[in-house]
């Protein structure tokens, strides 16, 4: 096993990050670039021509003979395309050489990406555009430049647009507040993601024999290994040498890319594991979360191993997903989640709950949107990750606060008085016995909030980009109030107990599995959309068309097809499912089955002549043929269903999210039945258990 002997020296070392800006630009090159990303202004042509020479230069140094622009279409995902940097120079000759131009602007052959209907065929060229406050870096031989992805229109075809854009929303609101409460140092407000990564790693060699988990990622089929993961002797247990190699070679490679990763270890199920990045601003965790499921799964292939990460690989185990760690803090260091220590900054910090509150309750639509793929519909409300409903944990130490503000009543704490907003001082809200539910889909962690919902194979943007828009919105709104009112801190006190009762009904710190919570929510008048077509029923409402177009984040088309391209990606990802169980069905599992079947009726007849009992081969014949019988039948159903798919997008979504989903899983439960009953050597694939206790 190699050993890393020098992390400071290898962390970024293939990043051109601010650092080397400094080494290799001149300093008005450099200072020009730096009042670029604060100011948000474009960069000059000549100074990205020097920007584009030295990142030249030191690329190569690096052994890049490439760049390319990295983008982030809408299937949330990366996509890349690779120049060289030749330039012939005449007899025959080369030079490697980069312009500004090609630096800032790309135009990739991205007619086959999902544009939802805003590129026209005739106008299928989309552009992309260097994104100067994510840093370049080479990985495999070619620069990379972080870059968003717009059409001829201008309209946003990827998810770091609609990001960057909210990201600035939310600044230009939160500094409004921080000004009345007398901040005039602050100049931007970054929001800081740090999002956790869960992954399985199963043997390569057993991944190819299975085509469900080739073609889509989970086992379509498999019947329960014997031992689960009620032992609980997975989570945070020793870490095989195996997956322990894997680890340090990802630890490595995501070093030399500047990304923080910093914890690791066995989750819950066996064969899960999980990695978790030091936060950075919502940007760089965005870029960097990409890299991070990029580099897993390419890592794995050196290791013979595969990284899973589907968010619900095997059946009756726990599945993987994505906490999103997110706080808003000052570009002056502040985190504006952090109660303080004076009873004004605890007024500020009552504010900015207040608005996380008021924002998460009256989006929560929204934001459980962005959690709504076909494989986060396994798991939640599943008992395994948060219920489908939208609510927010506080804590008992928060909650008391906000009852008390609530009710002008006596605080149960140390503070014997009701809490009065701007003039008492929070009782301390300790940080760590705040986490310990982990039933609810969004928990206030001390000093950020953690989006529990999202699938591990998600993007990070969606729901940042929800968060900061919601923020914006209501911060926005209660500076409106507050910058007209006559007496601020009364003002202030009106405002946060007004919305502290308002929005009192999205608070829940109880069980959220429960099915007492599924009935209480619905009292509450709380969503509860347990399907991806479900949760997009109201992606499309006039309110959130407002607020995003208010918002400058998406216009009322570029929102239309985000709506358009997750329900097709739903519909495409089952038919794929169901195609695949249809095939596995008919050429491997049926005949595997009665292979086994023929065998047991041919010793059945030789039994016979010979005057041998043969009760055993005759009800395991019996019950073979039963089970095939009904597989036969359901795979017929499940075929035949798949011609009648509904023609518009929104229908046909909800009709592979009932019919064909019920048609597989009725297939499913006789193949995994005749798992059970076949002959191991004529399975053909590798069970649970060699698959997750390799
Ligand atoms: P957990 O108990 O969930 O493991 P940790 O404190 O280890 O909590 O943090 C989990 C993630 O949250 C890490 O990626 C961490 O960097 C990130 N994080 C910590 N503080 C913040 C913050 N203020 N804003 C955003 N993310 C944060
Ligand atoms: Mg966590």
């Amino acid at each position: 096993m190699n050993q890393i002997t020098d992390v400071p020296a290898i962390f970024g070392s293939d990043v051109f990050n601010e650092t080397v800006m400094r080494q290799r630009l001149e300093p008005e090159i450099f200072l020009a670039w730096r009042s670029c990303v604060t100011g948000g202004t474009p960069l000059p042509i000549d100074v990205a021509n020097h920007i584009a020479t030295a990142m030249k230069d030191w690329a190569t140094e690096k052994g890049a003979t490439h760049y390319t622009h990295w983008f982030q279409p809408m299937t949330g995902i990366t996509a890349e395309k690779h120049d060289s940097f030749l330039t012939p120079v005449g007899s025959g000759k080369v030079i490697m050489e980069f312009s500004g131009k090609e630096l800032v602007r790309g135009e990739p052959d991205a007619s086959s990406f999902p544009s939802g209907g805003l590129r026209a065929t005739f106008e299928a060229r989309g552009y992309t555009a260097w994104d100067p406050t994510s840093f370049a870096f080479v990985k495999d031989g070619s620069l990379f430049i972080p870059t968003c992805f717009f059409s001829y229109t201008g309209a946003a075809l990827d998810k770091k647009t609609p990001l960057l854009r909210s990201i600035d929303e939310v600044s230009r609101e939160a500094i409004r507040i921080l000004r009345l409460f007398g901040d005039t140092e602050s100049k931007r407000i970054v929001p800081d993601v740090g999002p956790e990564q869960e992954y399985f790693l199963i043997p390569r060699d057993l991944y190819a024999q299975r085509p469900d988990l080739r073609l889509t990622g989970r086992t379509l089929f498999g019947a329960p290994a014997p031992k689960g993961q009620e032992l609980d002797d997975h989570y945070f247990g020793t870490i095989r040498t195996r997956v322990s190699a894997y680890m340090k070679d990802l630890d490595e490679q995501l070093w030399r890319l500047g990304v923080l990763s910093k914890t690791k270890h066995n989750e819950a199920a066996p064969a899960q594991h999980e990695m978790a990045p030091i936060y950075s601003d919502a940007n760089a965790a965005c870029d960097s979360n990409q890299l991070v499921m990029e580099i897993m799964k390419k890592c794995a292939a050196k290791h013979n191993l595969v990284c899973l990460l589907h968010e619900k690989p095997f059946a009756g185990i726990t599945g993987s997903g994505k906490h999103n760690n997110y706080s808003l803090s000052t570009d002056t260091g502040k985190n504006l989640f952090r109660p303080g220590k004076t009873p004004m900054q605890n007024a500020q910090f009552l504010l900015f709950l207040a608005a996380f509150l008021k924002g998460v309750d009256e989006y929560q639509d929204w934001l459980r949107s962005t959690a709504a793929t076909a494989g986060n519909d396994h798991r939640l409300g599943a008992d395994e990750a948060p219920p489908a409903i939208i609510s927010v944990f506080l804590g008992d130490d928060l909650n008391a606060v906000v009852d008390s503000i609530i009710e002008g009543s006596d605080y149960a704490g140390p503070v014997k008085s009701f809490m009065r907003v701007g003039v008492d001082v929070l009782p301390n809200i300790p940080k760590d016995t705040t986490d310990r539910n982990r039933t609810s889909p969004v928990a206030f962690t001390g000093n950020k909030f953690e989006f529990r919902m999202l699938g591990a194979s998600q993007s990070v943007a969606d729901p940042n980009i929800v968060l900061n828009t919601i923020m914006a919105e209501e911060l926005g709104q209660f500076a409106d109030e507050l910058e007209k009112a006559g007496d601020f801190d009364a003002a202030l006190h009106d405002l946060v107990v007004r919305e502290f009762r308002a929005h009192k009904r999205i608070i829940f710190d109880g069980n959220g599995y429960s099915d007492d919570w599924k009935k209480e929510a619905a009292r509450r008048g709380l969503s509860n959309h347990a399907t991806t077509p479900e949760a997009m029923n109201s992606f499309l409402s006039e309110k959130n068309i407002e607020l995003v177009t208010k918002r400058r984040i998406f216009t009322e088309m570029e929102f239309r097809a985000r709506c358009e391209i997750q329900l097709e990606t739903y519909i495409k990802t089952i038919n794929i499912e169901a195609r695949t169980s249809v095939d596995m069905i008919r050429h491997q599992i049926l005949p595997a089955a009665m292979k086994y079947t023929e065998q047991l009726t041919r010793g059945i007849l030789n039994k016979q002549s010979l005057g041998l009992p043969k009760k055993a081969e005759m009800r395991l014949a019996k019950r073979l043929s039963d089970a095939c019988d009904r597989l036969y039948d359901a795979c017929e159903q499940l075929s035949e269903d798949l011609k009648k798919i509904p023609a518009e997008t929104a229908k046909a979504a909800g009709y592979y999210g009932t019919t064909i989903v019920a048609d597989m899983n009725r297939a499913r439960e006789q193949a995994d039945i005749l798992e059970s009953l076949t002959d191991k050597s004529l399975w053909p694939y590798p069970t649970y258990s060699d698959l997750l206790f390799y």
